[in-house]
């Protein structure tokens, strides 16, 4: 089977095309710049890439586009779109309605419509492209990926807020949890590696990226999860607060600030690059720790602090421990960030391996911790997209 996955933002497209029978990529690429006549579209097939300048003045143009490049005499990889058989799309929000993932159909629609309201920024493009492979794939099923599906097995314990009841019930405040497919995608990986049904799986899941995430996941199901109504909440982020008092908001602005530059500074001057003042990036500010800079030693020094105590909280509801997973940009790659968790792991028996975690890169996999750590810590790099690419066959197999 062909699957095609996408995944789309306001201004961008970004797509896999997947050949189910060895689960290898036969092309990929991203529009950038979606909206303007002079969109730019990097393509990569075969290890090679190709740029082109193209008109995208919106996702169906764009999608076309893409399309007719899998198709292309010398760089197509396909004889016709029709070899596809289905396409994946990544959709972030879907509130309280939608705990799995599922075939598009008008009700699917209206309900990733009627989450626009809490997924302001990705809902409505993740719809646009929705409408963009039904217009020019008329007959292909498509299959929405949810990116909240997999944390929709939280308890009310975990997921409530204690707020006053009628903001749950009559405006959704919830937690909701992100970055779901990469939890889940992670945990199904983790549960393979450490030879154990996923059913009987209880890892503690540290996506580490620009955004942050944690997943306390008992019998292969979450049970509890950092980010929250809004992926604001829990660890510390590239530009992101994380936890804070949300009295401070009042604060900030009772000193003069609007509330618009108060959620503005919150999202994307905050975290690693509030603290540092200088960059949200763990490379630039590993760096800059060396050189013996003070306020980028602080940011990492609070990411690391923030990990570990969200790790000693999660090892206390979960009813066993089988291992400490790190994933996303940060996890994957930046050997003294794990290697300062590990260390501020040892009350639950942590012991690092520090050739292990030196040789643990670029989509390395494995554990980084002796083997007789009492609590195993492992590397598993991420792939959203396979998990789309997988889940999207099952739905269409049952078909
Ligand atoms: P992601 O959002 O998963 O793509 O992760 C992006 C972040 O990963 C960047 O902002 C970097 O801080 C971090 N990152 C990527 N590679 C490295 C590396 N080799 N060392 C430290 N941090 C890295």
């Amino acid at each position: 089977m062909n699957i095609f996955v996408v995944n789309c933002g306001s201004s961008s497209i970004k797509y896999q095309l997947f050949d189910m029978a060895d689960e290898s990529v036969r092309a990929k690429g991203v529009v950038e710049r979606v909206g303007s006549d002079e969109a730019l579209l990097t393509h990569t097939v075969g290890g090679q890439k190709h740029t082109r300048t193209i008109v995208a003045r919106n996702h169906t143009e764009g999608m076309k586009y893409i399309l007719a490049l899998l198709v292309e005499p010398g760089i197509g990889v396909l004889a016709s779109t029709d070899e596809i058989d289905a396409v994946g799309h990544r959709v972030v929000h879907g509130g309280k309605q939608m705990s799995r993932t599922c075939l598009i159909d008008q009700g699917v629609i209206d309900i990733i419509r009627e989450n626009f309201v809490l997924g302001p920024l990705h809902n409505p493009p993740n719809l646009m492209g929705i409408e963009a492979a039904m217009t020019v794939m008329p007959g292909t099923p498509n299959v929405a990926v949810f990116d909240t599906a997999f944390l929709a097995t939280l308890p009310p314990k975990a997921y409530r807020y204690a707020v006053p009841a009628e903001w749950y019930t009559r405006h959704h405040v919830r937690r909701y949890g992100f970055h779901g497919t990469s939890h889940r995608y992670v945990s199904v990986q983790t549960a393979a590696l450490l030879g154990k049904p996923v059913e009987q799986l209880n890892v503690i899941t540290a996506h580490l990226g620009n955004g942050c995430s944690m997943t306390a996941i008992a019998n292969g199901q979450a049970v509890d999860h950092s980010m929250g109504m809004t992926p604001l909440e829990g660890l510390v982020m590239g530009t992101r607060s994380g936890d804070i008092d949300p009295a401070v908001v009042f604060y900030m602005t009772s000193v003069g600030l609007p509330p618009g530059e108060v959620d503005k500074a919150l999202n994307k001057s905050s975290g690693l690059l509030g603290l540092s003042e200088f960059s949200n990036d763990m490379r630039d500010l590993l760096t800059a720790v060396e050189g013996g800079n003070e306020k980028a030693r602080l940011a990492v020094e609070c990411f690391v602090y923030r990990i570990v105590k969200y790790i000693g909280a999660y090892s206390t509801i979960l009813p066993s421990l089988d291992a400490v997973v790190f994933t996303g940009g940060i996890g994957e790659n930046s050997t003294p960030v794990r290697g300062m968790v590990v260390e501020g792991l040892s009350r639950l028996g942590a012991k690092l391996d520090v050739q292990r975690n030196d040789a643990t890169l670029r989509g390395v996999c494995g554990p980084i911790t002796t083997p007789d750590s009492a609590l195993p810590v492992w590397v598993v790099p991420t792939n959203e997209e396979l998990m789309i690419a997988r889940d999207t066959e099952t739905i269409v197999k049952a078909l």
